[in-house]
C-alpha cells in the first residue's frame, strides 16, 4: 500500500484533544487513510515524502449545500430575492434535460473548482427536471468519481405544485398564467423510493467516497407521505435527509398560511427533525423553531454569502450553537454566490454576525468559524467519522498550505489567518483519501485546459438557449414579486434582516 509522510508540518488537526490549536509533527498516510500523527515519525522505504516545513496542514473544507445544476449560471443575476430569482435559475417553463456531456461538464466544473479551493467534500443537490434518472445520476457520480473529490449527491424531489408551494400565489396569479403550469402528474412517493432504493444498491458507496443522500427540496414541496418515507429511508442508509428550510420571509409566511404553524414545528409534529435532517439556510427560525431543531440534534448549512446576494437575511447563528445544532458551511449554487469557495463563506460568516448585535460576547469567532468549515460540516453531511479533522483512523482529506505567503505573513493566529485573511491563494497540495489531486495548484486527475476548452465550444449554445427561456418565464416576475410584497408586510414576529435586532418596534 502507498504511503506517504509529511513531515515537520505546522498541524491543524480540528480533533478533540487540539481544536484549533496548532502543533508541529508529521502525518503518516498508508493508502487512503491517515496512520499515524505525531512527532518524528518513519516510514518504509517507498514512502513518498512532502517535507512540511514552512506548511499548515489542516482537514479538508466540506461545502454542506451546493447545487451543481447551477455551474453555468455564475456570475449571471443579481438584485433579486429567491422568489424572482428562482424564476430565471430554476424555470417554472421548462426547456428539455440538459444533454448528457454537459451535465458531466456542468458537474465537473463544480467539483474541480471546490478541489482547487481547498473543498474536499461537498453535498451536491441537483435538479435535473424533468424526472429522477438513475443514469444520468450515475453520469453525475461519473465526475466526481473521475476528479476525485468526496461528495454526498441526490437530485432534489418536490411532488407539490409550485403554486401551491408559495402564500398568495393562487390569488395572485392570472388563471391564464396558471394555466401554462401544468407539470403533469406529480411523482408518487413510491416511485420516488424505487428511484432512491435503485440509487442506493447501484452507485452509493461508489470508490469509497461518492454516497447517494435523500434530498427533498423543501417540506412545503413535498407531500406528508414523500417526506416520510424520505426520512425513514434516510435513517435506514444513515444518510442525510437534506432539505431547505426558511431561506426567505416568504418562506415564513408560507408555514403560517399553509399550516397554521412554522416549517419547523410543521416538521417536528410530522416527525422528519433528527440527527440525519440537515437543513439548508434556517433564517427565519423562532426561538421555539431553534429548541425544536436542537433537542432533534439537527444540522444546518450556514449559507452565509448566498443569503446575502439573495437579500434573504441572515441566520441566528449564535442561538443555534447555543440551542445545541451542529452548524456547517455552504456555498449554495454558483448562480446565488458566485463561486464555490468555502474560503468566501468562512470570511463572510466570520464577519456578518458581528453586526447581528451590539452584544460581542455573542459574535462568532474564528476558531468556531474553523470548526464549522471542517467538523461541522462532516457532521452535517454524516461523515465526521469519515472525515473533517486530522485523526488517526480518518481519511487523508487533507490540505497542503504555504505559510510563506501573504494571508500569513507574519503568522499570528492560525484560524484568524485561515477565516480573515485566507482565501484559498495559500493552498499548495489538496489530498482526498490519500490520493493527491492537487498539485502546486494544478488538478492532477483532470486536463483542466482541455475542460475549460470543451466548455467555451459546448456551453454558449446552452445558454442562448437558456437566456431565451428567461424571457419566457418574465412573464411571471409581477406575480412573484407581489407574493414578495405581501409576505414582507406581514408581521410574524421576527426580523432576519439585520439579524437579531428586534422586528418591527415594540415586538419580539
Ligand atoms: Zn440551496
Amino acid at each position: 500500500m502507498t504511503e506517504i509522510l509529511i513531515r515537520g508540518a505546522k498541524i491543524l488537526a480540528v480533533d478533540a484533544a487540539h481544536g484549533t490549536e496548532p502543533f508541529d509533527g508529521d502525518i503518516l498516510i498508508e493508502g487512503a487513510t491517515i496512520r499515524a500523527i505525531g512527532p518524528q515519525l518513519s516510514a518504509g522505504p517507498d514512502a513518498q515524502i512532502i517535507e512540511g516545513r514552512g506548511k499548515l496542514v489542516m482537514p479538508g473544507l466540506v461545502n454542506s449545500h451546493t447545487h451543481s445544476s447551477e455551474t453555468f449560471f455564475r456570475g449571471r443575476y443579481q438584485g433579486m430575492p429567491l422568489e424572482i430569482w428562482l424564476l430565471y435559475a430554476y424555470p417554472l417553463l421548462m426547456n428539455g434535460a440538459i444533454g448528457e456531456r454537459l451535465l458531466y461538464l456542468r458537474s465537473l466544473l463544480l467539483a474541480m473548482e471546490s478541489l482547487k479551493n481547498g473543498v474536499t467534500t461537498f453535498c451536491d443537490d441537483f435538479f435535473d427536471p424533468p424526472k429522477h434518472d438513475l443514469d444520468r445520476l450515475g453520469t453525475v457520480f461519473r465526475a466526481y468519481d473521475d476528479v476525485g473529490i468526496r461528495a454526498n449527491v441526490s437530485s432534489a424531489v418536490m411532488n407539490i405544485h409550485t403554486l401551491d408551494a408559495l402564500p398568495f400565489a393562487r390569488e395572485v396569479m392570472p388563471q391564464n398564467l396558471q394555466d401554462q403550469l401544468d407539470f403533469g402528474p406529480p411523482i408518487t412517493a413510491d416511485a420516488y423510493m424505487d428511484y432512491c432504493k435503485s440509487a442506493f444498491s447501484s452507485l452509493h458507496g461508489k470508490a469509497g467516497r461518492l454516497n447517494f443522500m435523500i434530498a427533498p427540496s423543501a417540506p412545503q414541496r413535498c407531500t406528508r407521505d414523500l417526506l416520510l418515507a424520505c426520512y425513514d429511508l434516510a435513517r435506514d442508509k444513515a444518510v442525510p435527509f437534506h432539505t431547505h428550510v426558511l431561506e426567505t420571509k416568504t418562506q415564513a409566511v408560507t408555514g403560517h398560511e399553509i399550516y397554521g404553524k412554522s416549517l419547523i414545528a410543521y416538521m417536528a409534529d410530522l416527525g422528519v427533525l433528527g440527527r440525519n435532517t440537515t437543513i439548508a439556510h434556517s433564517v427565519w427560525v423562532s426561538d421555539d423553531d431553534m429548541r425544536l431543531m436542537g433537542e432533534a440534534g439537527v444540522s444546518i448549512a450556514h449559507n452565509a454569502v448566498s443569503n446575502q446576494k439573495l437579500g434573504a437575511g441572515i441566520s441566528p447563528i449564535r442561538r443555534l450553537l447555543d440551542a445545541g445544532v451542529t452548524v456547517g458551511l455552504g456555498t449554495d449554487g454558483v448562480c446565488s454566490n458566485d463561486t464555490s469557495r468555502i474560503f468566501d463563506v468562512m470570511r463572510v460568516a466570520g464577519l456578518i454576525h458581528s453586526v447581528s448585535g451590539p452584544d460581542y460576547s455573542k459574535w462568532v469567532t474564528a476558531d468556531e468559524i474553523v470548526r464549522m468549515a471542517t467538523i461541522g460540516g462532516a457532521r452535517s453531511a454524516m461523515l465526521e467519522q469519515v472525515t473533517g479533522s486530522l485523526e488517526v483512523g480518518k481519511a487523508a482529506d487533507l490540505l497542503i498550505l504555504n505559510l510563506r505567503n501573504y494571508p500569513f505573513m507574519p503568522l499570528n493566529n492560525v484560524a484568524k489567518h485561515l477565516v480573515y485573511s485566507e482565501n484559498g491563494s495559500s493552498i499548495e497540495t489538496v489530498m482526498v483519501a490519500g490520493r493527491i489531486v492537487m498539485q502546486a495548484g494544478k488538478l492532477t486527475t483532470v486536463d483542466e485546459d482541455a475542460i475549460f476548452d470543451e466548455i467555451a465550444e459546448l456551453v454558449p449554445v446552452h445558454l442562448a438557449e437558456h437566456a431565451e427561456l428567461e424571457k419566457r418565464n418574465a412573464v411571471f416576475e409581477p406575480v412573484m414579486a407581489e407574493i414578495h410584497r405581501r409576505s414582507m408586510l406581514q408581521d410574524i414576529g421576527l426580523n432576519r434582516y439585520q439579524g437579531d435586532l428586534p422586528a418591527w418596534p415594540g415586538k419580539n
